[in-house]
């Protein structure tokens, strides 16, 4: 029985990872920093469906409670298999210089520290069994650059960084690192955009449409099953066709 941990999973992209990966027989942790009702009711909804799953909080912004975390994941739920690091933020859209030097630190705190704690605090008992998958959830934005996204863009580009320098110094060790990178996903990450801008979105998107959180899910399962075993430093767009 594997187990995977999975950050910010109380809803949208790491909800539907949570659901997708007990549906596949993974034991799942899921992490939460605010929102302990919604964890709850997607641990009890995993666990109504015949599934293993147990809520963990923690900031991973904060290194010490991510390390307090891993311990609690290990002690009930085994050796962590399989890590998706999905916690992040988006800023509200702007220009950089109407950004603070604390806006900076905070969307980096964690879109990128928080990703480097989660793996720093995993990687030890992976490299032991010789075994493990990382996988970053970056974004499109940090592959191309979006204007008024600065903050966001150079995070998931350090996200990119990353996870291409890790997968060479852990391989080998027998981990892989890979990175999923989403276009425009239909989760609360975007629920401030208008019904028009999201239709405007669109018609920009080779697909016609905005993906949904279940079809990251398939990619980050698939990253992290036997079938990637080969595929390590990559990053994955899913993006209809955007960039
Ligand atoms: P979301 O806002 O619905 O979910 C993000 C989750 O991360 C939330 O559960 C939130 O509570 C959690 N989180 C935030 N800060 C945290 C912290 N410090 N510690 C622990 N948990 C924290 O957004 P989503 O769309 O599901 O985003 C998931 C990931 O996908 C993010 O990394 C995001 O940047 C990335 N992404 C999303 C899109 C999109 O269009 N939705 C596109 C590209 C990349």
């Amino acid at each position: 029985m594997k187990t995977v941990l999975i950050t910010g999973a109380s809803r949208g992209i790491g909800r539907a990872a949570a659901k997708r990966f007990a549906k596949q027989g993974y034991n799942v942790a899921i992490n939460y920093c605010k929102s302990k009702g919604a964890a709850e009711s997607i641990c009890d909804e995993i666990r109504q469906n015949g599934g293993r799953a147990s809520i963990f909080c923690a900031d991973v912004a904060d290194n010490s409670r991510v390390q307090e975390m891993i311990e609690a994941v290990e002690c009930e739920m085994g050796t962590i298999d399989v890590l998706i690091n999905n916690a992040g933020i988006a800023p509200k859209q702007g220009l950089f210089t109407d950004f603070s030097e604390n806006d900076v630190e905070s969307v980096f705190a964690t879109n990128i520290f928080g990703m480097m704690n989660c793996a720093r605090a995993v990687i030890p008992k992976m490299v032991s069994k010789k075994s493990g998958k990382i996988i970053n959830v970056s974004s499109i934005w940090g592959i191309c650059g979006g204007s008024c996204e600065v903050l966001y863009s150079s995070a998931k580009a350090a996200v990119i960084g990353f996870t291409k320098s890790l997968a060479k110094e852990l391989a080998p060790s027998g981990i892989t690192v890979n990175a999923v990178a989403p276009g425009f996903i239909d989760t609360d990450m975007n629920s401030h955009l208008s019904e028009e801008d999201k239709k405007l979105f669109c018609e920009d998107i080779p697909l016609q449409r905005i993906g949904t959180a279940e079809e990251v899910a398939e990619t980050l399962l698939f990253l992290a099953s036997d079938s990637a075993s080969y595929i390590t430093g990559q990053v994955l767009t899913v993006d209809g066709g955007l960039i």
